[in-house]
């Protein structure tokens, strides 16, 4: 074989296992072998770009954002001198700089020694870094301009020292809704939003000086981690601290910086930290998914300690309008809210969620409203015939330690103890009434009160129903949004369907890892601005460059930010894994199935 031969195969077949191992990697953010184990298996594939296509990158988010004419705007026709370095060139950079390479701390003077020495002229040129005295404060001063323009109308930031109120322009979309354009112009059309989503929150701490640390967060969310520590409180005393306009102290030098409760990884106990709750919206994929790439569609930053559910919904309030989300799994920190603060506006909003409960919310609970409660029982969020064997009634909780093998026998327990449940008939009506079939009705049960003609599957269990005792097992009642609704769910809690959508919930742990270790490198001090929304335009250009570096791990150049038609994005043959299939590509159709909502084809498709 000629050298030029074997060269030949051997490069191909290291395109191939990086490319197909890379994928295993985005789906279930797992380690991989790379092609020549020269690298640890927990590191990117992604290679740092050239700082003339960071540039070209850039320029291409910016101007499919529309950011131009809807936001910056109305900063060139700001009363003053024109500025030196433009709020569209200063945002070319910082995302240049991110997407270059997201490992990178954001710090102004290396963007601006970056810019200076390895910026080509002709790149600098293209970034619009052309007024011949630009230097490091310009480049400073058009970030706090962006921050100021943007900042939220009820900020304390907009108040001056002198009392004087820098009013915001009405005409401007929020904060969110401008962050969150930037990081779906960083999507190219031709991968929509999948049709499961699923979020998460992180924690993103001040880099500001603290004065103090409280024993306990001291926001106005429910949900409190499992075995929460409580903290020792040290520093100015609680008596001498100040307060925000929420209410809540004020324990650091950035005033809008809150204590929360750290997010719970491998099972560390939950500590305080001062600063901000990140909250990311990920694509999760579909049942029978086999290729998708897990986008960041969206986030908001809120101070640490706010309530979560608020923030939730901000979130999905906030996306580009084509990622309108259908199926959204979220964990306990979402779904332990009042429902009027989280199920509800899903419910308005026409989204289906799937959740896990909190061992609270695993009781047993009756529907004391109708006359017939006696025949009813709710577990774990789902309604029962009260004929439900007692030995079903309480299963132990799903643990990340168990071994497949143990999974599986409680799935069967799940599913088992599901025949005797009412099955929701589709979602809940926009009043929030929701309706269910009664097990007999289904046939899951054999009923001594089931109608004559009902078709009663084979091996269906007997249930211990009295004759004539006027049992429910038959009928299609109607719950109202008071009864229970925070806990109900489309698909029953942890049968082997719920476990399958529920495992994508993972998609959004394994960005927050792309964020902090895999790619970028997230921690405290990453970067030293103050504020709300300066940490926010930061976090929302760190968002952009891993999708930036997903797409390019995922796909090399064949998908770019122009490719418009879901066709000709490629569709990989899975090298073989060792790890298990995941539930959720177990079964179920395997092609894209059709959303009900959100995704709208664009023109030339539609066309097509
Ligand atoms: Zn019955």
């Amino acid at each position: 074989m000629s050298a030029g031969r074997i060269e030949r195969v051997v490069s191909d077949a290291d395109e191939g296992l990086t490319r197909t191992a890379t994928l295993d990697r985005l789906r279930y953010g797992i380690g991989w072998l790379t092609a020549d184990g020269r690298l640890p298996t927990t590191a990117s594939a992604a290679r740092p770009l050239s700082g003339r296509r960071a540039i070209t990158l850039a320029i291409k988010i910016i101007d499919r954002s529309g950011i131009d004419r809807r936001v910056l705007w109305w900063d060139e026709r700001r009363s003053g001198p024109k500025r030196h370095v433009t709020l569209r060139t200063m945002l070319i950079l910082l995302i240049a700089y991110q997407v270059q390479r997201p490992d990178r701390d954001m710090v102004f003077l290396d963007v601006a020694k970056w810019a200076l020495w390895e910026l080509s002229a002709q790149d600098r040129v293209r970034a619009g870094l052309t007024h011949e005295r630009w230097n490091y404060y310009k480049l400073v001063g058009a970030f706090h301009g962006f921050v100021e323009l943007i900042d939220d109308e009820d900020s304390p930031h907009r108040i001056h020292q002198s009392g004087v109120i820098r009013e915001r322009i009405a005409e401007l979309s929020s904060r969110d809704r401008i962050l969150n354009a930037l990081i779906a112009a960083s999507i190219p059309d031709a991968c929509p939003a999948t049709k499961v989503a699923a979020m998460d929150s992180t924690d993103i701490e001040t880099a500001a000086a603290l004065h103090a640390q409280l024993a306990r967060p001291d926001g106005d969310d429910e949900y409190v981690p499992e075995h929460a520590k409580e903290e020792k409180k040290w520093g100015v005393p609680i008596s001498q601290l100040l307060k925000g306009a929420d209410g809540r102290f004020i324990l650091s030098a950035d005033i809008d910086a809150r204590c929360g409760y750290r997010t719970v990884v491998n099972g560390n106990r939950s500590t305080n930290f001062v600063g901000w709750d990140a909250h990311v919206l990920v694509d999760a994929g579909w049942y029978g998914a086999l290729y998708y790439v897990q986008f960041i569609r969206g986030m908001v930053l809120r101070p640490a300690g706010s309530h979560k559910g608020d923030a939730g919904i901000a979130l999905l309030d906030s996306i580009d309008d084509r990622f309108a989300v259908d199926t959204l799994c979220s964990d306990r920190g979402y779904s332990y809210a009042v429902p009027e603060r989280w199920a509800r506006p899903l419910l308005h909003r026409g989204i289906t969620w799937v959740h896990d409960l909190h061992p609270n919310q695993r009781t047993q609970r009756g529907l004391m409203k109708h006359k017939m409660f006696k025949h009813v029982v709710i577990v774990d969020g789902t309604l029962f015939t009260n004929a439900l064997p007692e030995n079903l009634r309480s299963l132990p909780a799903y643990h990340p330690g168990m071994s497949a093998a143990e999974r599986r026998e409680l799935t069967a327990k799940y599913d088992a103890r599901a025949n005797y449940a009412f099955v929701p008939n589709g979602n809940p009506k926009p009043d929030g009434k929701w309706q269910y079939r009664g097990p007999a009705y289904l046939g899951h049960v054999d009923c001594p009160n089931v109608e004559p003609h009902r078709a009663i599957q084979k091996g269906a269990p007997p249930t211990n129903c009295v004759e004539g005792g006027g049992c429910w097992c038959d009928k299609t009642p109607t719950l109202e949004p008071d009864e229970h609704l925070g806990i109900r769910q489309k698909y029953i809690y942890g049968t082997s369907k719920w476990l399958a959508l529920y495992g994508m919930r993972n998609a959004s742990e394994a960005k927050m890892a792309d964020l902090k270790r895999n790619f970028g490198t997230l921690r405290r001090a990453s970067s030293t601005v103050t504020g709300t929304t300066a940490n926010a335009v930061l976090f929302a250009i760190r968002c952009i460059a891993i999708n930036t570096a997903l797409r390019h791990s995922a796909y090399g150049d064949e998908v770019t930010l122009a490719s418009t038609d879901v066709r000709t994005v490629p569709v990989g043959r899975r090298r073989h894994s060792q790890r298990p299939t995941p539930a959720h590509r177990q079964k179920g159709p395997k092609s894209r199935p059709q959303r009900k909502s959100g995704y709208v084809p664009s023109q030339q498709e539609a066309t097509r």
